[in-house]
């Protein structure tokens, strides 16, 4: 296992189908900058962490992470998985095993062809996934009986002769119980079972990617990427093709095996709620640049900046614009709010200006008329049972609020809207910046 490092990473595509990747860029502006995919991109994903890379589409989720496997080329920069430059080394060296939303399994190989393929074309690399200690296969792996020592393991691979190899490819296309295995294939087999029975796909083996339903499928494509044991685990919206229910139990189950193998994984996805449960830390991105990296919770309490706080939460906060009166005012033409004393600090560089004011829906409730409170109308009601959403107007704004189910409340409604003063956040509006941030 390893950390990754990425440094002041950028990446250009050509302008033109026709241009090449490889075509030099302008001496003024040697990487790109200007039309840059990733712009100035510097993270670092600590050993065994689990991190999830979440944006809007076409932020730039991919293209990173398919910088890291090396299946495109760096403009910029420089990425290390542990203390090893991989810059410029061939996807197959980097040591990452990359799982695809459309899963890339070989469909004229059985399951247990897909889950061996990486393996039998390591040779004599073998030995470094095939760990001969329980320890060194982490606690989720059992065992692999056999040889005794490295040395003794690469005897066995060195001793498998070519007409071993002929046999074992001969009988391939038998069902697995019924072919000829050479040792290097015993073992290639002991590894196989081991991650099969993880995954509970033993009872699949036999079959081809085309009798699997995607749930199946799925974790096929994360068995071969186990099977490789990998430094690091890369995972582009594995589950997306799943349908609700499958999401939410495949993605129960790629956090287990994460957490007992401990791989260090970097994970994308456009899905907040995915990147909220199953992440260590979050990166958030936007147009090609990192706009926060925290835990989850961190991300959803003290967001950076709007984008974060916009993007991380559903549904969205709702925004409003305010005029500040020093020391703990907060002024709009439909309320006036007094702010804990803990703001007069950050509120003073903002006397008498406009700020935006962040409230999540949760964060308003139900209320009595009075002067700080939100006179609105009810337009809209989505009563999802355990919860009610409620969409208001006034004069001037549209807000969302969250209400418990028994509050729920008709259409047309006039309702007083309080605003949780120690939950609210303000924003720089010509920063975006948060000024809990400043
Ligand atoms: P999504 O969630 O929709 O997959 P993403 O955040 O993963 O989006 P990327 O696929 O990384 O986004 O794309 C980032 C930007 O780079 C997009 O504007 C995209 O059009 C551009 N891009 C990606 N690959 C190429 C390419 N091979 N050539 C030119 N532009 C590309």
């Amino acid at each position: 296992m390893a950390y990754v490092a990425i440094e002041n990473l950028y990446k250009t595509f050509p302008k033109s189908r026709s241009a090449k990747a490889t075509e030099p860029l302008a001496p003024a502006d040697p990487i790109g900058s200007a039309g840059a995919v990733l712009k100035r991109i510097n993270l670092t994903i600590e050993d065994g962490e689990f991190m999830v890379l979440v944006g809007p589409s076409g932020c730039g989720k991919s293209t990173l992470l398919r910088l890291i496997a090396g299946l495109e080329s760096i403009t910029a920069g420089t990425i290390w998985v542990g203390d090893r430059k991989v810059n410029d080394l061939p996807p197959k060296q980097r040591d990452t095993a990359m799982v695809f939303q459309s899963y890339a399994l070989y469909p004229h190989l059985r399951v247990y062809d897909n889950l061996a393929f990486g393996l039998r074309r390591m040779g004599a690399d073998l030995r470094q996934v095939l760990p001969l200690s329980a320890g060194e296969q982490g606690a989720a792996l059992p065992p692999t009986p056999g040889p005794d020592s490295n040395q003794e393991l690469e005897q066995m691979l060195a001793q498998t002769n070519r007409w071993q190899t002929l046999l074992a490819a001969l009988t391939r296309p038998l069902p697995v119980a019924l072919r000829y295995q050479s040792q290097a294939e015993q073992l290639i087999d002991q590894r196989v079972q081991a991650v099969a029975r993880m995954l509970q796909i033993d009872s699949l083996l036999d079959r081809y990617p085309r009798q699997l339903s995607g749930g199946q499928k799925q974790r096929v494509a994360l068995g071969r990427a186990m099977a490789r044991n990998p430094q690091v685990f890369l995972m582009d919206e594995p589950l997306s093709n799943l349908d609700a229910k499958l999401r939410l139990e495949t993605r129960a189950q790629i956090v287990n095996l994460q957490r007992q193998l401990g791989i260090t994984t970097i994970y994308v996805t456009h899905d907040q709620i995915e990147a909220m449960t199953m992440g260590h830390r979050i990166a958030v991105m936007n147009q090609g640049q990192i706009q926060q990296v925290a835990a989850p919770l961190d991300l959803y309490n003290t967001p950076a900046n709007r984008f974060v706080a916009e993007f991380i939460g559903s549904p969205a906060m709702n925004f409003i614009p305010v005029q500040v009166q020093a020391p703990y005012l907060v002024v709009h033409e439909e309320f006036r709010l007094t702010l804990p004393s803990p703001w007069e600090d950050r509120l003073r560089p903002y006397d008498r200006h406009s700020l935006w004011l962040g409230i999540r829906p949760e964060h308003l409730s139900l209320a009595l008329p009075a002067p700080k409170n939100i006179c609105a109308q009810v337009v809209h009601q989505e009563a999802l049972g355990s919860e009610t959403y409620l969409t208001v107007k006034t004069p001037s704004l549209t807000l969302q609020a969250r209400v418990p189910p028994d509050q729920a409340v008709a259409l047309g409604t006039e309702v007083w809207l309080a605003i949780a003063p120690d939950k609210l956040h303000l924003f720089d509006p010509a920063t975006d910046r948060s000024l809990l941030q400043s």
